[in-house]
């Protein structure tokens, strides 16, 4: 069967609109990871567990927006906050009380975060993250694992992905920006580890501890697919890092508010100093905050106001959208519902069944494969090799990967996107059934995929 063909008899409008689109668009796409080959489908609309593309395409969605659809998608009674806000307030330069009660529930249920603020998306977070982490440190280096993805900002955007040759040996790797654009200067403040490696990270963090303001690591790395951590490994580094000043920074966009109602750090039983959240804090809508322990959050408070010199002596937070009132009105109905109904036992429950049923029906289409999971969270590696670190996944097959995924897209089901180095989700709204009907898709896929 060719797979390609047949998507592309199904999706002719979203081939066509692609050239419309692309002509004022790069790629014809809104973010460069929703762009694939030949073309990406174009979603008309949603509704719980499914999209719809423009040509009438249903495909059973397990991709989510990259994580932030954990109600499913249209959650009524997230909508109904939404409407009601609509109707009652825009945007005002003045604070306004919805904002505050969504800061507050956020203060209720993540250990970590004594006082936050509020911003439009992961990438703020976790800029801002950092800049109050350097402030309160008075030091200027971060250091982050390899392959780790922090954002879109310049900081962030280091040792994200990078060949071998570029990132050296991997008890010592390179600092490589990714892509072009980015100042080398940025590089020299960013300092790379390999994840899970205590001796190495210990020995690279003790070296620089001097310099180093903070740690930016996710809990478990979904950014190279889902890495999970070795026993201990966090504990590690919370004691390293206290010992010597160095702020832990959890960056818990994609796990926050998904591995549970406290995120990964009550999953954990970790606390780090700071917290950056976004995606399923706003069930689809643009939530994202970063907070933590008081003393460090005060840091963007000025000692007083009059004196303009003294403006220079804290870090500045702002922005113009931060805390929207549709966002806050979004995000509180979110986080109610996700502290007091039964979405978390569901969802991973749910995830344990598809992870743990993609790995028998991989085994059984007699492929190569390493299914890895944390309770709602998991991808799919084309290899039989152990992952745990950014270069173990280098071992997948990411043709076969991307042949696995087209065959089941073909068949209406979105195991997240096309790209290795993704992952994928349980929602809210999926069935049992569903789940069954997904594994029989996959099934067929793997056994179609070149062996
Ligand atoms: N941090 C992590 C761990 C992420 O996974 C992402 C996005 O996927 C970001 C930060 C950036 O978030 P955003 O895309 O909302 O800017």
């Amino acid at each position: 069967r060719d797979h390609a063909r047949l998507l592309e008899e199904k999706t002719s409008k979203s081939r066509e609109f692609h050239r419309r689109a692309s002509n004022v668009t790069p790629l014809g796409v809104e973010s460069n990871v929703r762009s694939f080959d030949p073309y990406p489908f174009y979603i008309e609309e949603t509704d719980g567990s499914y999209v719809y593309d423009m040509d009438d395409n249903e495909y059973l969605d397990f991709l989510l927006a990259l994580g932030p659809i954990i109600l499913g998608h249209g959650h009524p009674e997230v909508k109904e906050a939404v409407k009601r806000q609509v109707e009652k307030s825009d945007l005002t330069a003045t604070p306004q009380p919805v904002a505050i009660e969504f800061m507050e529930k956020v203060c209720e249920m993540v250990p970590s975060i004594e006082s936050v603020r509020m911003a439009n998306s992961g990438t703020e977070a976790t800029m801002h993250a950092l800049r109050v982490a350097r402030s309160y440190t008075g030091k200027e280096k971060i250091a982050k694992p390899e392959g780790g993805y922090a954002g879109a900002h310049d900081y962030a955007l280091q040792s994200v992905y990078a060949s071998e040759e570029a990132l050296g040996p991997e008890e010592e790797p390179n600092t490589v920006s990714y892509g072009t654009g980015i100042p080398d200067a940025i590089s020299e403040t960013v300092v790379a580890f390999p994840f899970n490696d205590k001796e190495a990270t210990e020995r690279i963090l003790r070296k620089h501890a001097d310099d180093m303001a903070a740690v930016i690591i996710e809990p478990v790395m979904f950014s190279c697919g889902c890495l999970k951590p070795r026993d201990g490994y966090h504990e590690f580094l919370r004691e390293l890092t206290d010992e010597l000043d160095i702020v832990l920074i959890w960056d818990e966009v994609m796990t926050g508010f998904r591995l549970g109602p406290q995120s990964a750090q009550g999953r954990f039983g970790v606390t780090p100093d700071m917290t950056t959240f976004a995606k399923a804090a706003g069930a689809g809508y643009q939530v994202a905050g970063f907070g933590g322990r008081r003393d460090i959050m005060e840091e963007i408070v000025p000692p007083k106001k009059k004196e303009a010199s003294k403006w220079n002596s804290s870090a500045f937070h702002g922005g113009t959208y931060n805390g929207h009132p549709v966002a806050a009105a979004a995000g509180l109905k979110t986080l109610e519902i996700l502290d007091e109904r039964d979405v978390y036992e569901h969802i991973d429950r749910l995830g344990d069944r598809l992870f743990n049923g993609l790995q028998e029906v991989a085994d059984d289409a007699g492929l190569a494969v390493n299914v890895e999971h944390i309770g709602s969270m998991g991808q799919v590696y084309m290899t039989d090799h152990d992952i745990h670190s950014y270069r173990d996944t280098w071992h997948a097959n990411t043709d076969q990967f991307a042949d696995w995924w087209l065959e089941a897209a073909a068949d209406g089901v979105l195991f997240g996107n096309p790209l290795q180095g993704e992952r994928f989700f349980t929602t809210y709204t999926h069935t049992d059934e569903q789940i069954d009907h997904a594994l029989e898709v996959a099934e067929d896929a793997f056994r179609a995929v070149d062996h």
